[in-house]
């Protein structure tokens, strides 16, 4: 069996890098001497050669070729050619090969001329693919099973693919083959789902630390979102390059030339550009320095950039998976790098009403709000951000000294009060409005609609002057954030049980005091 300095001089000879990478090494030699795995590393940890190595130095053992399972088309076209450079012969199988090319790959395999095999999960389950699987197991030709992206076997991963289900026949066909399944998200839940599905709760599991100490994460309260970013760019990040997410293809549009009026280089980059000047902004980006790409999260898979010195959130991801996921663009190099988010009570709102709306069975939703709950719980916090992200991985970590709520422990406010005038407008409404005319009642504001529904000449009319607008719109979103509000039809807020127990006086509520409100840019208009 293959020793660990014996797969080390692989490592040296194919890759030419010095020393294995955390617990590489280990991978490798658990799955050399033919035996499973769960490896979860985050992006950038090194997952590939924690396969491939194991791969070359099984078909040097006449073992055959590997089967590596992913998802993503331009992933494995990138995967194999790298190895092409690397001199280990590689091949995939998916739609994009027409009949011929296929039945050449087929027969390479056949002949055992490969060291590894990619394959589309769709593709892997075929009768013809498993046949051909078969024959080459008979022969003990095939040396390696890995599962890239094994996150998308659970519906509790952000990207869940039926497909993945089905690779359980593997398991029951091929239980011989040494199986490793390899993820960069994984929380508990999820990774308990890749072991059972997979088959693989006996197998070790190697679990890399997700934290990244070089990214300060901060996360403010959303006023005027792109004159807050400009204001931070200027004063954190001028000439840098960085990324900033928007939900929209409009926004990203609209943020790009905006941030361009007013002397930062910008680029849009969404799915609804064509091709070629989609490439060209990737190119650039990658190509000159202290460019910024305004984006949808089209933009970053197999994007390594190391020099990404911040990544900014417009808008709240969908959840923590994608936040990390995005946010770990940033300071691939090691050095110092920012994470920064402006979020507020829209963002809230839109993203309950986008999993309300959305396509999915219940199931699906339950799970989607389970999510968006964890992704605000970090939004909200007044404790350290990176303990939180990393919890959520399953990982204990000690308060990391390097996110806002570290730097600059945020003030806290007794809120019950305000909490329960803020519920009551929305209670004697009948839980119809949106947070804007509540807010109007709240602050007694004589529109036309407060006096069409007579709202002017209710108790809570008027009832919270005493603070400012910016502060109602804070309680209503920590209050939806926390789950007390609910968002029904139109965005109209809702009472939840949780509600009670404020409105009783049972529960004191002690809330984030809300950020200052940053000035407009200079030439700035108004958003
Ligand atoms: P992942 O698939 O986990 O995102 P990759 O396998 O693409 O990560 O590796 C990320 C980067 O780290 C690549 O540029 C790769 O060459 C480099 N790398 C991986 N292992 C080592 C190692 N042992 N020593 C030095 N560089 C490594
Ligand atoms: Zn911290």
């Amino acid at each position: 069996m293959a020793q660990p300095a014996a797969l080390r001089a692989i490592l040296r000879e194919i890759w030419g890098h010095t020393d294995f990478r955390g617990r590489q090494g280990e991978i490798c030699a658990q799955l050399a001497a033919g035996g499973n795995a769960l490896v979860l590393m985050p992006t950038g940890g090194g997952k590939s050669v924690c396969y491939q190595l194991p791969a070359i130095s099984r078909h040097r053992a006449g073992l055959g070729v590997a089967l590596v399972i992913s998802p993503l088309i331009a992933l494995m076209h990138d995967q194999v050619q790298a190895l092409a450079e690397l001199g280990v012969p590689a091949a995939f199988l998916n739609s994009t090969l027409t009949m011929e090319e296929a039945d050449d790959i087929e027969r390479q395999v056949r002949d055992d001329e490969l060291v590894l095999l990619y394959a589309a999960p769709e593709r892997v389950t075929t009768p013809r693919f498993l046949g051909l699987l078969g024959a080459l197991a008979a022969r003990r030709k095939l040396s390696l099973i890995a599962i890239d992206e094994a996150h998308c076997v659970s519906q509790w991963g952000h990207d869940f693919r039926p497909e993945y289900v089905a690779l359980n026949v593997l398991t029951e066909r091929f239980p011989d083959v040494p199986r490793v399944a390899l993820t960069a998200t994984a929380d508990a839940h999820t990774r308990e789902d890749i072991l059972q599905r997979l088959s693989l709760a006996d197998a070790p599991q190697f679990v890399a630390s997700f934290d990244r100490p070089n990214i300060r994460y901060t996360l403010v309260d959303k006023h005027d979102g792109r004159n807050q970013l400009l204001a931070w760019i200027r004063a954190e990040h001028a000439g840098d390059a960085g990324i900033v997410y928007c939900l929209s293809r409009k926004k990203v549009e609209e943020t790009a030339d905006w941030l361009n009026e007013h002397g930062i280089k910008a680029l849009p980059y969404h799915a609804g550009m064509d091709a070629n000047t989609r490439r060209l902004h990737q190119d650039r980006f990658l190509n000159e320095d202290g460019l910024v790409m305004c984006a949808t999260i089209a933009f970053g898979m197999g994007i390594d950039k190391p020099d990404v010195r911040f990544v900014a959130h417009l808008d709240l991801p969908r959840n923590i998976e994608g936040y990390y996921q995005e946010t770990g663009r940033a300071g691939r190099d090691g050095l110092p790098a920012d994470a920064w988010m402006a979020y507020g009570l829209h963002d809230v709102v839109q993203q309950r009403r986008m999993i309300d709306e959305g396509e999915g069975a219940d199931a699906f939703k339950t799970v989607m709000r389970a999510k968006l709950d964890a992704l605000l719980g970090l939004a909200e916090a007044a404790d350290c951000r990176r303990v939180r992200l990393l919890a959520y991985f399953g990982e204990q970590s000690d308060p990391c000294g390097n996110c806002d709520n570290c730097l600059q422990p945020p003030a806290t406010w007794d809120a019950t009060e305000a909490a329960q005038k803020a519920l009551s407008a929305i209670y004697r409404t009948g839980q119809r409005f949106g947070a804007g005319h509540i807010t109007d009642i709240l602050l007694g504001k004589a529109t036309d609609k407060t006096r069409q529904f007579g709202h002017d000449k209710l108790p809570t009319f008027g009832a919270g002057r005493d603070l400012p607008e910016s502060t109602w719109r804070s309680v209503l979103r920590q209050l939806i954030a926390g789950g007390a509000v609910g968002i029904g039809e139109y965005q109209s807020l809702l009472l939840t049980e949780e509600a009670r127990p404020i409105l009783r006086g049972e529960l004191r509520l002690e809330l984030r005091r809300d950020t200052k409100p940053v000035k407009p840019a200079k030439g700035a208009r108004g958003t």
